[in-house]
């Protein structure tokens, strides 16, 4: 499943607005296109802070636990250019095509990478 990029960054775009973001008011929304469909996710805050999620993770997480396979495409919207964290490169590994688009995208620009760009030496289940 092929997205167009400016439609899909449309969703993260909008799914940023169900973003909890009360502590640090840096609201994420993700889109991420799976074997099944397009899923999104916002960022979660937690009083606790350690256990704010991020946009990406729970978008594909979203994806996952509805039965998708495989991630193809990642974007990320935020007010300022979100690139994703380690955590969730982390994530996008165990999922992600090592060719997976990952979209990073502010109301400014627009920036295409690929997984394997940003996390070029990664831990897998390859290495174990
Ligand atoms: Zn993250």
């Amino acid at each position: 499943m092929k997205m167009d990029t400016s439609e899909l960054v449309a969703m993260a775009k909008n799914a940023r607005e169900n973003a909890y973001a009360p502590y640090s008011s840096f609201r994420v929304g993700a889109a991420v296109v799976s074997d099944i469909g397009v899923f999104t996710g916002a960022n979660v805050e937690n009083a606790s802070y350690g256990l704010t999620m991020c946009a990406e993770r729970v978008a594909i997480f979203s994806a996952i636990s509805a039965g998708a396979k495989e991630i193809t495409e990642v974007a990320v919207f935020a007010e300022s250019m979100p690139y994703p964290c380690g955590a969730c490169l982390q994530v996008m590994e165990e999922f992600c095509t090592p060719e997976c688009r990952v979209i990073v995208a502010d109301p400014k620009n627009i920036k295409i990478l690929t997984l394997r760009e940003l996390l070029p030496h990664p831990f897998s289940k390859d290495t174990l």
